[in-house]
């Protein structure tokens, strides 16, 4: 068995008391069997790093970062990464900046990553590199001469050739992850989005899904990443009788909750939602005072300047939409900005009317999944999802809505509290079925077993 080598931008390392997230679950059995290696970022900006990684051994695992140099990590990150291709491979072209300084500090990072990575890599390593802020390390593992396989895999959307264009780097990126011999998508449109516009940017033959680049074959695939879904229904069960969600039940009254959890991100279509959800209370009055909407949205990236423009405008129109709405004893919007522990959401979940999951633009979406997977048999809640979430794909008996018309948001929130149990019931249990099949460690064995054979 070859050695893993997980190559991300933030590295998983186990705490103490800190539950695994999905990558780290998703690796965690391919990682400990093959005494793999996960390199990446330590967290730390210094003026003039080492290159050196860190290394530390944790359960049969190498665990190894390094830190970056002060004045590249702002422009590769909050710059080319998050100002640049988020936007980008989101479909926000209107949101996108653009700078050749960054793309710069962005090269230079992944080359840093590369030079740190090299001295640790043995020549048969399975080598997996992960997510848009990665896109040339590939490339700069071949300039040192690595020779072994290497997969990437991107979590998040590519979107058709005219909108990838507009990057002025657009062929570069291109060129360098086809030194890949494995790229990996969440869906079938995105991997269909990059092999036709690789294809034809850059005038590639193909053969079924692989690119012929210089007689070389680049594969690439979609392999939809799943969550453990077992796991968390037993975390929403337990939770369900904590104290934090006790609370909750009881201040709902006899209130149906619809519940929304993301990171405070314009891909997740939050201003929409909360229009939606004030066009219901509007057009749908006996609705008004029988529900209850939940929205804790996690602060994210807020060294971006999009992202504390969108918080201000929630701010503002959740203000606006209790100011107009509200009752002495009834707030209809409960909006936060934090982190809610995942045991909490989990019972949130559970104990939820309606998830509410309408991303203008998503890789995935696992809180489509985590709602699915929260709910009690017996009372199934209803999910609300965008059909622009690549969870979309799989969970086709949610009520699929345009994210962009808050008024189809609003009649999908009229249907699902007016559902009866039977159709709650059977929606649910094919959506469970199908979030049972795909886990993290199915998902991450699928790209490796891919890899290997490549
Ligand atoms: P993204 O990766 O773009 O943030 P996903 O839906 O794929 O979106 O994953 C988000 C993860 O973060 C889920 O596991 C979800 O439970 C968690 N999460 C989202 N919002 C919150 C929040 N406010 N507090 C804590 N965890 C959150």
């Amino acid at each position: 068995m070859a050695r893993l080598v997980n190559v991300s931008y933030r590295v998983a390392i186990p705490k103490k008391g800190m539950s695994a997230g999905g990558l780290a679950v998703g690796l965690a059995e391919s990682l400990k069997a093959s005494r793999g290696l996960w390199f990446g970022w330590s967290g730390h900006t210094v003026a003039e790093p080492s290159g050196k990684a860190e290394v530390s051994e944790i359960g049969g695992v190498t665990y190894a970062t390094v830190d970056l140099a002060t004045a590249d990590h702002g422009p590769f990150y909050a710059g080319f990464s998050n100002a640049t291709l988020w936007p980008l491979l989101h479909y926000r072209l209107g949101l996108m900046e653009f700078d050749r300084a960054a793309f710069a500090a962005y090269r230079r990072v992944n080359a840093a990553l590369a030079e740190a990575l090299m001295p640790l890599l043995r020549p048969d390593d399975l080598v997996w590199v992960h997510d848009y802020q990665l896109m040339t390390l590939g490339a700069e593992l071949r300039q040192r001469g690595f020779a072994g396989r290497i997969g990437f895999f991107l979590h998040v959307p590519f979107p058709p050739r005219d909108i990838w264009v507009s990057l002025p780097q657009g062929a570069v990126l291109l060129e360098a992850l086809l030194e890949c011999d494995l790229v990996g998508f969440q869906t079938e449109t995105d991997r269909g989005n990059f092999f036709h516009g690789a294809a034809r940017m850059l005038g590639l033959q193909t053969e079924g899904n692989a690119l012929i680049v210089k007689g070389r074959r680049v594969a690439t695939g979609a392999f939809p990443i799943g969550i453990d879904a077992g796991g968390f229904a037993r975390t929403a069960v337990r939770a369900a009788t904590g104290k934090p969600v006790r609370q909750m039940r009881e201040s709902l009254g006899d209130r149906a909750l619809i519940i929304g959890a993301d990171r405070l991100d314009y891909s997740k279509g939050l201003i929409n939602r909360f229009r939606g959800f004030d066009h219901l209370l509007r057009s749908n009055p006996a609705q008004r005072r029988r529900v209850t909407y939940l929205q804790v949205a996690a602060r994210s990236r807020v060294e971006v300047a999009q992202y504390r423009t969108l918080r201000r405008e929630l701010d503002q129109l959740a203000g606006r939409i209790n100011g107009e709405h509200a009752d002495f004893d009834w707030m209809p919007l409960r909006y936060m900005t934090r982190d809610v522990p995942r045991t909490t959401l989990a019972g949130f979940f559970r104990i939820a009317r309606v998830g509410l999951v309408t991303p203008m633009r998503d890789g995935m979406n696992l809180v489509a999944k985590e709602f699915v997977a929260a709910q009690d048999p017996a009372d199934p809640g209803v999910l609300i999802l965008s059909q622009f979430a690549g969870a979309a794909m799989e969970l086709r008996e949610a009520l699929l809505v345009n994210p962009h018309d808050a008024e189809e948001i609003a009649e999908a929130l009229g249907v699902a509290l007016a559902m009866p149990l039977d159709e709650r019931k059977a929606r649910w249990e094919a959506m469970m079925a199908r979030v049972r099949e795909v886990t993290a460690a199915s998902w991450g064995k699928a790209f490796l077993e891919r890899l290997t054979a490549a």
